[in-house]
């Protein structure tokens, strides 16, 4: 029987590319329902490609379809929905994850936000409604791999790998200094904006970092990150005898994308281009620099506090973001208006989900008044 799948973000970069990969398998996987931001062209066109049950559009009113922010958990828990693909970016995705999980479906989580911002909900959510989390996030989901047959919980340590970003041969000064188009030029994956901002100042590492102490139930002390620019390794395990396990390609997301859908199966699938350790070429590994890419080590304090510290920390973080790609402020002043807004925050509990809104809602007001707005 074809499982239904709800497509959450579908117009973004992760949405579009799970269509993609979608329409090469007809038989196994249909689109029950799409929902998206705004692009109502885009949205449109595909609604009329896949013919899904249900279309959401959150940002405008439209003729037969769902609006509104609510349209995403209405997505989600339609009965023709069995897996949930969340693409939305940011702290919009996580109402969605939450219902999904409690209505017993598999999430394949691209959105990572709705882990760092609240891990135990979403943890919570999943054993009290029998759902299922399968990271789409390319490191994640390299972990995820590796761990499937592991019969135990033997595995030690995580490393991640990180690409460095467009920067990462850049000294402090000239990366304080970056534009937009610097920003968004990343070297090895084409992403969307926002995400490729976080790649760019190393809070996407530190939020996979987190992601990774939520997911795989590691303590921040057995997990940690590596620059390796050709993006070929995806992240490493260790294992308490010491062994390490990788899972390498060129970097594509439609594997771990096919992945999530099919787990813990492997299907077949000609369209992801297949591996040649000669064009992949010499692999190196280098060490973050923390001191020019402060975003990141204030990102992993965060989760070391704990509580509702990672909320406001992205939260401040997509607010900085926001305000770099509308020129408001230099690159260089993004972890400086995260770091005021973790200073000044009083961490609590992240256990219910009036706290995180609340803190979420908190940072993102100073984070404003941070930036005079
Ligand atoms: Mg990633």
């Amino acid at each position: 029987m074809s499982i239904g799948v709800a497509v959450l973000g579908s117009t973004g970069s992760i949405g579009t590319t799970t269509l993609k990969v979608l329409s090469r398998h007809p038989g196994r996987f249909h689109v029950a329902a799409l929902t998206a931001f705004g692009q109502k062209d885009v949205l449109e066109a595909q609604a009329a490609a896949y013919r899904p049950g249900f279309v959401g559009l959150v940002s405008q009113a439209a003729n037969g379809w769902a609006t509104g922010s609510d349209c995403l958990v209405e997505a989600v828990s339609r009965p023709d929905v069995a897996v949930v693909v969340n693409g939305v970016v940011g702290a919009a995705g996580l109402e969605a994850t939450l219902a999904a999980l409690y209505a017993g479906k598999r999430v394949a989580l691209a959105n990572k936000e709705s882990l760092v911002m609240a891990g135990e909900l979403v943890q919570r959510a999943a054993s009290a409604g029998g759902g299922q989390i399968i990271p789409v996030d390319s490191e994640h989901s390299a972990i995820y791999q590796c761990l499937a047959g592991e019969h135990e919980r033997t595995y030690s340590r995580i490393i991640l790998t990180a690409s460095g970003g467009p920067f990462h041969r850049w000294d402090a000064a000239r990366v304080s200094l970056a534009t937009v188009n610097d920003a968004l030029n990343h070297p090895t994956w084409r992403m969307g904006r926002k995400i490729s901002v976080d790649s760019a100042t190393l809070a996407n590492k530190a939020l996979e970092v987190i992601e990774a102490h939520f997911l795989f139930g590691v303590g921040y002390d057995q997990v940690s990150a590596v620059v390796h620019p050709q993006s070929i390794i995806h992240s490493f395990v260790e294992f308490v005898d010491g062994s390490v396990l990788a899972q390498l390609g060129f970097p594509n997301m439609e594997l771990p994308i096919l992945y999530a859908l099919t787990y813990p199966e492997r299907l077949a699938d000609d369209g992801v281009t297949r591996f040649d350790p000669v064009a992949a070429g010499p692999l190196t590994f280098e060490p973050v620099r923390e001191d020019v890419f402060p975003a990141f080590a204030l990102g992993v304090r965060a989760g070391k506090a704990g509580g509702t510290a990672p909320a406001a920390y992205n939260a401040a973080n997509e607010v900085a973001v926001a305000a770099f790609l509308e020129r408001r402020i230099p690159f260089g002043r993004i972890a400086g208006v995260i770091e005021e807004v973790l200073t000044a925050q009083t961490v609590v509990p992240a256990d219910s989900f009036e706290g995180v809104r609340f803190a979420d809602d908190w940072a993102r007001a100073h984070a404003a008044r941070v930036l005079g707005a």
